[in-house]
């Protein structure tokens, strides 16, 4: 039995986690945040949540397909049925979309809490600045200087301007100079009674705005009316320095409009958040990065394509080459 390291407790790293312990292997999970999940965020404020970051997921693949079939079945995630609207300046009308599209439940942040089960470890709130390769095998340093191992093997699954930090030298790291990742901007509002919105969700194609969501209307969440409201990454780039006050009033202004409302009713709780890594700015096809000794690979959405999927994915293919 070996015992690996995996960076990283998003999709990416809980994927490669479930073929490595699904093989017999041993495996200790770190994450610099308080949970697991990554980008599949749950943000909570009193009674009231949001899915703060992925919204939903759908299947292209077949073993992706089965996947959602398994947790579907697990009860771990179930359908949202929502037809998407679209929104372009005074136009909104329902998108002729019939994707399937699925969510965890009741909150993004229980797939990954479920699949970290599989962990011999987790190490929370654990931020890794280095990573080195000695005669027993890898090891890993937290930024406080706490060192763990040796592993017999390393999976690195998180966004490649971190990854880069952990060993500027490594050649198979030296990947992460390819993408950069986009930021997004995102606003979360929740209220005492329901907004006047004929939908649940819309992509919104003109302005500020790329996606609003009824986030009580997917299954299994609490009935509070709680809306996210996320801004475009061209936006976001552009905004990317601008103070988190003179963000909110614009992206306040959007929503209102979408609701074809003179203002924005009066909120409960308000949050703003910036995802400075929220997607890839370009696709990479390699799928993951190993060594030639296969001791070490690297994994995440930025390397397969940018989704819950693509990290899904790329997780996997990276931790069977270890195996
Ligand atoms: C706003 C937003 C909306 C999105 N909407 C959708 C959607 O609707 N559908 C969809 O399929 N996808 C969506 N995505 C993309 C999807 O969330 C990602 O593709 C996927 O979650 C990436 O998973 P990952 O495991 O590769 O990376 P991450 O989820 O980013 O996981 C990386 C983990 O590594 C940890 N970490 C980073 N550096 C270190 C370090 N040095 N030491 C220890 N831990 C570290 C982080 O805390 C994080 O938990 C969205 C993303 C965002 C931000």
């Amino acid at each position: 039995m070996a015992h690996y390291a995996i960076i990283g407790a998003g999709i990416a790293g809980l994927s490669a986690l479930q073929v490595l312990s699904a093989a017999g292997h041993q495996a200790t999970v770190f994450d610099k945040s308080r949970g697991s999940g990554g980008r599949m965020a749950t943000k909570k404020l009193a009674a009231d949540s949001w899915d703060m970051g992925a919204q939903f997921f759908h299947a292209h693949s077949n073993e992706f397909a089965t996947q959602l079939s398994q947790w579907q079945q697990q009860g771990v995630i179930a359908e949202w049925p929502v037809t998407p609207w679209v929104i372009n300046g005074t136009r909104q009308h329902p998108s002729a979309d019939e994707q399937k599209r699925y969510v965890a439940i009741p909150r993004m942040t229980a797939l990954s809490r479920l699949l970290l089960q599989n962990a011999t470890h987790f190490e929370a709130n654990t931020h890794i600045s280095g990573c080195e390769e000695t005669a027993q095998g890898w090891q890993v340093t937290a930024s406080e200087g706490e060192i763990f191992g040796p592993y017999d093997g390393l999976v690195v699954a998180i966004p490649p301007a971190q990854a880069a930090a952990l060993a500027s030298n490594d050649p198979v790291l030296a990947v992460t100079s390819e993408t950069s990742m986009l930021p997004c901007w995102t606003l979360l509002l929740s209220f005492d009674t329901p907004l006047p919105a004929p939908y649940d969700a819309a992509f919104v194609k003109s302005g500020p705005l790329a996606w609003v969501s009824r986030n009580n209307s997917k299954p299994g969440r609490e009935p509070t009316e709680a809306w996210v409201i996320q801004a475009s990454h061209l936006w976001s780039l552009q905004h990317q320095d601008t103070p988190r006050h003179e963000i909110q009033k614009p992206l306040l202004a959007a929503f209102a409009e979408a609701l074809r409302l003179p203002a924005v009713p009066q909120w409960r709780h308000l949050w703003l958040h910036r995802w400075l890594y929220a997607l890839p700015e370009k696709k990479m096809n390699q799928g993951f990065q190993a060594n030639p000794q296969q001791t070490l690979a690297i994994c995440g959405d930025w390397l397969h394509s940018p989704n819950i999927e693509g990290a899904w994915l790329s997780g996997r293919t990276a931790a069977n080459a270890l195996l």
